[in-house]
């Protein structure tokens, strides 16, 4: 998708910090991390939010999952605990309209969300 950030990121045009790749999915660092763990996996088809997603994107859905927990391992945040969030449109604050999950761990978090 032309003038999408995280398609430019997934093409390398625009460089990032990546972690993990595979056929359907990135992940990378986050560019102000919000956690001492703050790692964005994405979808390498643009999905502009998740109200897009097909039903034939469930599979791909259910492995961002498979990948954030084997990232989660990887990173040591599995035993205290982590958050996956997806924002989606104005009031959750989405600011990328290409989906992603944010792998958030390293410090406690606060609930209910802010
Ligand atoms: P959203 O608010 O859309 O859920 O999250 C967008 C995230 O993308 C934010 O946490 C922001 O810090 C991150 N971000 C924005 N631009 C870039 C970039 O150019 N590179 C990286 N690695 N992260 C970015
Ligand atoms: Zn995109």
């Amino acid at each position: 998708m032309p003038n999408c950030l995280f398609c430019k990121i997934i093409s390398k045009e625009i460089k990032s910090n990546t972690i993990y790749e595979d056929e359907k999915v990135v992940a990378f660092l986050d560019i102000n991390p919000k956690a001492p763990t703050h790692i964005l996996i994405v979808p390498k088809k643009h999905i502009s939010t998740i109200l897009e997603m097909e039903e034939k994107d469930k599979e791909l859905i259910g492995h961002i999952y498979w990948v954030a927990n084997n990232l989660a391992i990887n990173n040591s945040i599995n035993q205290e605990g982590f958050r996956v969030v997806l924002n989606c449109n104005k009031d959750a604050g989405q600011e990328v309209f290409h989906i992603h999950f944010h792998l958030l761990g390293g410090r406690k978090f606060s609930w209910p969300p802010g």
